[in-house]
């Protein structure tokens, strides 16, 4: 899960700035008012008149602010640095016994991104590129976290060298490109769907947002690790988050500290065309695997065993075997009918799913019909031939949703029909034709 961003409780943060200040707390507001008054009165810069206010207590001014190059040279434990980054998320939170508000967040530059917490005003917006001045480094839940007190300058810089791009520079990536491991993501798309769910994380139950986007490259499920206000058919860019392999299929994680911008509508593919299932080959549902549902032309070359007549949790549908469900144990199931097949395109080859409905259709028979053949006969092996002899060796169509596992391809059928589609056939000659001439 990607946790980056902890709101950091108060006591520690304050607790980590008492020792760095060689002044009390006290003398320290005693010349800070005073510099303001004298400041005010004698309409000098603040600087000037804390200068003066020190000369005459015959204290020394703050040491300098020491420039450190980029985040990813933080070390915990530093105090009074200088930085420059780029303000990528910002939230706020109640301080404890209404102390007011504090601010945290990430900031980011071209080497790393670093939470930050601050203790102060900070009236910056997510984009904004700032330098910051007097701020103090610490670890906080094992990460290096910058903290901004009130003795810190933070201001905005036009100096963005080395800082990570803003919203509105670098260009946005597409669904297509995303690998396992894919990280800080950048992508353009249209929500699909989208819905609230809960999990149980450490014991305790966490709101999340999962769904499914899509841009013209391919598709891709979602999670959220929090609640985030996306609405199905809106689309929007996203920043943040990472991609991970799950059960052979890719999957974006992010939180709701991630960028996200809505976009207008013309942006993207209207919602029923994206939803359309991609004619594709198995050679490419292998090399890119962010397909939504494909459609798929080839031959069945063989109907494999466990296709037939099989047993089914009647609590949770999971496939029995000896009268016991993997999770359910032993409970009373129900027929079911299943298909696994090898399929081949000429591109490769794909393990092919299907159940139910679509499996009694290719029969033409029922499962009740199939149960009561089988009383009779006590060959459960006749279904399976029964298949073989109805599919194999045969051109089928298919529409249904690719995983990739280390066994390979694996398609989900949704509908199956025998032969192809003229039409599409007819477009993949036309454009063949039109290479040839
Ligand atoms: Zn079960």
């Amino acid at each position: 899960m990607d946790n980056e961003e902890k709101a950091a409780p108060e006591e520690a943060a304050e607790g980590a700035l008492g020792e760095t200040i060689e002044m009390t707390e006290e003398s320290y507001d005693d010349i800070k008012n005073e510099a303001h008054r004298l400041a005010r009165e004698l309409g000098v810069s603040l600087e000037e008149a804390a200068r003066s206010v020190h000369a005459s207590r015959g204290t020394s001014p703050q040491a300098p602010s020491r420039m450190i190059g980029s985040l990813k040279d933080l070390s915990p434990g530093t105090v009074n640095i200088s930085i420059r980054a780029r303000l990528v998320t910002l939230h706020d939170a109640e301080r404890n016994e209404g102390g007011g508000k504090y601010y945290y967040g990430m900031l980011g530059d071209s080497t790393t991104t670093v939470p930050f917490s601050a203790w102060t005003e900070f009236d910056f917006n997510v984009g904004d590129a700032l330098l910051l001045q007097n701020v103090n480094v610490r670890e906080w839940k094992e990460r290096t976290e910058i903290v901004i007190n009130d003795r810190s300058r933070t201001s905005r810089t036009d100096d963005l060298d080395g800082l990570v791009p803003s919203l509105d520079d670098g260009v946005p990536g597409t669904i297509g490109e995303l690998v396992p491991e894919s990280r800080r993501i950048d992508i353009e798309c249209r929500v699909l769907e989208v819905q609230r769910g809960e999990v149980i994380v450490k014991e305790s139950p966490k709101e999340i947002t999962r769904g499914c986007i899509a841009d013209r490259t391919g598709r891709m499920d979602f999670t959220c690790w929090g609640p985030v206000d996306l609405i199905r058919d809106r689309c929007y860019r996203i920043i943040g988050g990472y991609v991970k392999d799950h059960r052979g299929a890719l999957r974006f994680n992010f939180d709701p500290g991630a960028i996200i911008r809505e976009l207008p509508d013309d942006r993207l593919p209207p919602l029923e065309d994206l939803q359309r299932p991609l004619p594709s080959r198995i050679a490419e549902v292998n090399s890119r695997r962010s397909f939504g549902p494909v459609m798929l032309r080839g031959m069945v070359l063989d109907v494999r065993g466990g296709s037939g007549l099989i047993r089914r949790c009647s609590d949770c549908g999971r496939r029995m075997a000896k009268g016991q469900c993997p999770v359910h144990g032993r409970t009373k199931g129900e027929d079911g009918l299943s298909l696994r097949a090898i399929f081949d395109d000429g591109s490769g080859s794909a393990i092919i799913r299907a159940e139910g409905p679509i499996v009694e259709h290719l029969l033409g028979k029922r499962v009740s019909e199939v149960s009561e053949e089988l009383k009779e006969s006590l060959d459960p092996s006749s279904v399976t031939s029964e298949l073989s002899s109805r599919l194999n060796g045969r051109p089928w169509t298919i529409i249904g949703d690719p995983s990739v596992d280390e066994y390979g391809i694996s398609v989900s059928v949704k509908e199956m029909s025998e032969g192809f589609d003229i039409e599409l056939l007819n477009s993949d000659i036309t454009s063949l034709m039109g290479v040839l001439i």
